[in-house]
């Protein structure tokens, strides 16, 4: 097959249709492939709680022509404060809508995740076949194609499997050597989030409240009627990471628990957590190998790099990799295995950028006793009296992402 521009068109199984997934789609497509989606979730999953564009992913973003409809969906948060148990901000870190320098802790770009999915899906529903309800089990593949087999018994011949299944990939499961390194770079940090109605005092700031045993409760509301919750746990054990496969009555109970006599708002949230019709935990952990292909087999998103939420970067880092691995498909499409190769040579500098890690930075914020939070509020306070956070985005350049700039692909223009 040929595209119009007189160009091989293949044959793309993408598995998942989260934020990598349906971004690559989007490239693809444009460029004359024959894309298919499909996705273990019934229908479009189209939930998730707050996330942020930066740097490079605003670009990504831009230059698939969907920024304006990203600024339509925009939450309104103005800021992030630290508060004490009696609910008083002791430091408080206002967004930077200068249009210059790097974010601050709140992006000038916040968006739920579902709107994001939801604009995503719009951008490509007419170009490229979804099928939800079907996962991806297990694949073969010889030199000339790849055979996906699906939950529902049924298989079906590609040019190219794309593993864009998110962190716990099984397509990144079935490419990497068995006995070969852990792809998890664990942080010992776990999170849980949901959301409850909103009250009269809820603010546009989000309100971040550190409670002793490294625990730490973060309060943002995204619309008129509701509140995102989140807990965060800083904690190493084997009970807190199986705890996110445990059914969700089973996790509820254990954030609750592990929040007992926390303070601030603590036993609203945990009310607000039977009742929510949203709920979802992980472990934050890092993803991290040494390859990300092969054969006509290549990972995209979470499943190749994922950042982790303290990154800032997971969701900018999925849609420049889709951008990158599109725009090396395009441009080396008659040696798949070239074009593989060339995609982690471009993207590999980006990520290990993103992936940059300041554990210290990270305890600091989560402290284990009141002595530990009292010095944060005030080092945090101090910094804020004496504008650094101000100085920060006046004088820095580069956003998250380094000074790593998104490739030209004529392929894709
Ligand atoms: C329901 C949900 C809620 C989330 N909420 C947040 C949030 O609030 N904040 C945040 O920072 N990050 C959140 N994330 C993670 C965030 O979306 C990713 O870090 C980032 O966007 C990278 O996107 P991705 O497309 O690589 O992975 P994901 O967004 O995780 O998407 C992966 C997709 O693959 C599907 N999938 C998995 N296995 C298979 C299979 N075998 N066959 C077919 N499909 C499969 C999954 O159902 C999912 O839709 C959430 C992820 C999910 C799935």
């Amino acid at each position: 097959m040929k595209t119009e521009k007189g160009k091989p068109s293949l044959r793309v199984l993408i598995c998942g249709g989260g934020i990598a997934g349906p971004s690559l789609a989007y490239w693809l497509a444009r460029s004359g492939h024959q894309v298919v989606v499909a996705e273990r979730f019934p229908a479009l999953r189209a939930t998730g709680a707050q996330v942020d564009l930066r740097g490079q992913g605003i670009e990504a973003v831009q230059r698939m022509g969907l920024l304006d409809s990203v600024k339509s969906k925009l939450v309104d948060e103005a800021g992030v404060s630290l508060v004490n148990a009696q609910g008083k901000a002791r430091a408080t870190f206002m967004a930077n809508t200068s249009g210059h320098g790097p974010q601050s802790l709140t992006s000038e770009y916040e968006i739920m995740r579902g709107d994001l999915v939801r604009i995503l899906h719009d951008a490509t529903k007419d170009d490229v076949e979804y099928v939800f309800g079907k996962a991806v089990e297990r694949f073969d593949q010889d030199e000339r194609k790849v055979v996906a087999r699906f939950s529902d018994g049924s298989s079906n011949e590609f040019d190219l499997l794309v593993g864009a299944d998110g962190q716990g990939s099984r397509i990144r499961g079935a490419i990497l050597p068995p006995d070969g390194p852990d792809p998890y770079l664990r942080m010992g940090i776990h999170m849980a989030y949901w959301f409850i109605p909103r009250i009269v005092s809820d603010s546009n700031i989000r309100d971040t409240y550190n409670a002793r045993g490294g625990r730490m409760i973060m309060r943002r509301s995204h619309n008129p009627a509701q509140t995102q919750v989140y807990f965060i746990l800083r904690q190493a054990s084997d009970e807190a990471s199986a705890i996110h496969k445990a059914p969700i009555d089973d996790q509820k109970l254990f954030w609750a628990r592990k929040f007992r006599n926390a303070g601030w708002q603590t036993g609203r949230f945990v009310e607000g957590m039977a009742a929510t019709d949203f709920f979802y935990s992980q472990e934050v952990v890092q993803v991290r190998t040494q390859s990300w292909s092969k054969g006509r087999v290549v990972l995209v998103g979470d499943a190749a790099h994922c950042a982790s939420p303290y990154s800032g970067m997971g969701i900018s880092g999925s849609l420049v990799g889709a951008y990158v691995l599109a725009g090396e498909i395009n441009r080396t499409i008659e040696d798949l295995p070239r074009a593989l190769a060339a995609y982690d040579a471009t993207l590999r500098p980006f990520v290990d950028e993103i992936q940059t890690l300041k554990p210290l930075l990270l305890r600091l914020c989560m402290p284990q006793t009141q002595l530990g939070i009292d010095a944060l509020h005030s080092l945090a306070g101090l910094a804020c009296l004496l504008r650094i956070p101000d100085l920060i985005a006046r004088f820095s350049k580069e956003d998250r992402g380094g000074d790593w700039r998104l490739p030209d692909y004529a392929e894709l223009a």
